[in-house]
């Protein structure tokens, strides 16, 4: 068989329900959904953790995020990757990252590419801008004042309030469009580099990664993008309801209050990732790269919207609307929907892609191919393993990284999250409970309990048995070198 090329679009905080052809009620991705009905669409894939930085390894190197170590992020120098193993194939290979600070060089994530950007040098007119106030702005006198009200119940939370009303004064003064707010480079300039690269080179086969940042917080999805939803938001209600968003001195009632109106904007940045997916494949279709093409769509991730209290992608929560996420597969000759139930984890995206590229599957790789299962319409033996490390906010710095392990067992009924901070051990029925508001009791489902501990506990010592130490030691040498040349780096929204 002729290799064929790979296309991989990864969309970060994409929820799997809010994607039209997962049934969602908004028309989110009018384009996809036509594409699903010749696709393979998953609805039971999960990310194998969450966020980005405890996603992507089971993505681009189908490893699972902790198994070099609670002290490693991101990709280790030297292993082996989609893109590695492609190039090696003599695919011609090109990754566009919109700007996402943990999927950079700085974390392996130009390994194996040929042609790698990730927007972070503010090239092709992207700026980066600070949208909330910044400490810089509080003068001495002001962090003062605000010291000495937060020591005093309740004239902290009027200080805030009052605080948050003046920032909102000054940056009332300056009306922005959204496409000004906007924090990373939209789909539009990721699509567009994707297409000029893919003119540049000559027959071999390729692989093509776009990520793509639309739906990330802060909300400013493109002009084009709330048009077509029919959201007439203005920048000044955008930045108004992000900084609201972004509150941590306000009480769940009053952030509810406004949950539709970020979620509406949420819902264009999707909208504005289909758009540029439907120019991408027009294109692919003219040229008739498509005849040969395999092309998958999915998420690192999903978002919460106080589904259960939480907002953004903390790694402390793997609920559904956290780990949850849309794949839909297409395959050159794709003429007819089929709709896979099986619980997939993205662990197994890799070796799925490149077995239904006609590529060999390195033996490191954590992941298995259902490809063939695919084909034959048969269902695959599905649970997944969702891990992260609930405490770590900032990756860049040890300390949050070696804080406890967070770990989900998900199969089709039923699922299991271990905290291995609190001890807590929760089982859900999600059949009965698909909301998961009420764990079972402990003396419940004892069967079903030990057979996801069992697998927790099988996962673990896989993890453990299988770690490649000089994956591990190179990443830590890499970390010191930036540690050393950045010693007061910031960090990042993921
Ligand atoms: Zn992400």
């Amino acid at each position: 068989m002729r290799a064929r090329s790979i296309v991989l679009i990864t969309v970060d905080c994409l929820r799997a329900d809010h994607a039209g052809f997962l049934g969602y009620h908004r028309p989110t991705t009018p384009f996809l959904d036509s594409l699903a009905a010749e696709s393979f669409v998953f609805s039971n894939a999960f990310a194998a953790g969450v966020p980005t930085y405890y996603s992507f390894p089971a993505i681009m190197a189908s490893r699972y995020p902790l198994a070099l170590g609670r002290d490693v992020v991101g990709l280790a120098p030297g292993e082996t990757t989609l893109a590695s193993v492609l190039r090696d194939a003599g695919y011609a290979s090109a990754g566009f990252v919109a700007a996402n600070p943990y999927l950079s060089s700085r974390f392996g994530y130009d390994s194996g590419f040929e042609t790698f950007r990730d927007f972070l040098d503010e090239e092709l007119g992207f700026e980066h801008r600070e949208l909330e106030p910044s400490p810089k702005w509080r003068t001495r006198t002001n962090q003062s004042i605000a010291r000495a009200c937060h020591s005093l119940w309740p004239l902290g939370a009027a200080y805030d309030e009052i605080y948050f009303q003046y920032c909102q004064r000054i940056a009332s003064g300056v009306e922005l469009s959204v496409d000004k707010l906007r924090r990373f480079p939209s789909a539009q300039v990721i699509v567009d580099q994707g297409l000029q690269w893919l003119e540049e080179f000559g027959d071999s086969p390729f692989f093509l990664w776009l990520h793509l940042m639309d739906p990330h917080a802060p909300y400013y999805p493109a002009q084009d993008a709330l048009n077509a939803m029919d959201n007439s938001s203005s920048g000044s209600q955008a930045r108004f309801l992000n900084s609201f968003w972004n509150r941590h001195d306000v009480s769940a009632s009053r952030l509810k209050r406004h949950n539709e109106d970020l979620m509406a904007l949420y819902d264009a940045g999707i909208r504005k990732v289909d758009i540029e997916i439907a120019r991408l494949v027009d294109k692919l279709r003219r040229s008739a790269l498509w005849d040969d093409c395999v092309f998958a769509v999915t998420a690192d991730h999903g978002e919460e919207f106080l589904d259960h209290g939480g907002r953004f992608h903390a790694p402390s929560n793997l609920w559904e609307e956290s780990i949850r996420v849309p794949l839909l597969l297409h395959m050159p000759g794709g003429r007819v929907a089929r709709h896979v139930k099986s619980v997939f984890s993205l662990v197994h995206l890799g070796p799925t892609l490149l077995e239904a590229a006609g590529t060999r599957i390195p033996a490191e790789f954590h992941g298995r191919s259902c490809w063939s299962a695919l084909q034959a319409g048969s269902a695959f033996e599905g649970h997944a393993i969702i891990e992260s490390v609930g405490r770590c906010g900032n990756p860049l710095r040890l300390s949050d990284r070696l804080q406890a392990r967070m770990l989900a067992v998900r199969e089709e009924q039923y699922k299991l999250v271990l905290d291995f901070g609190s001890g807590r051990e929760d089982l859900f029925d999600l059949r009965g409970d698909p909301g998961e508001c009420n764990p079972l009791y402990l003396s419940a489902e004892k069967g079903t309990r030990r057979r996801l501990l069992g697998r927790a506990q099988a996962h673990l010592t896989e993890s453990a048995g299988r770690r490649n130490e000089d994956h591990r030691l190179a990443a830590r040498i890499r970390d010191l070198k930036f540690q050393w040349a950045a010693p007061r780096a910031r960090s990042y929204a993921a």
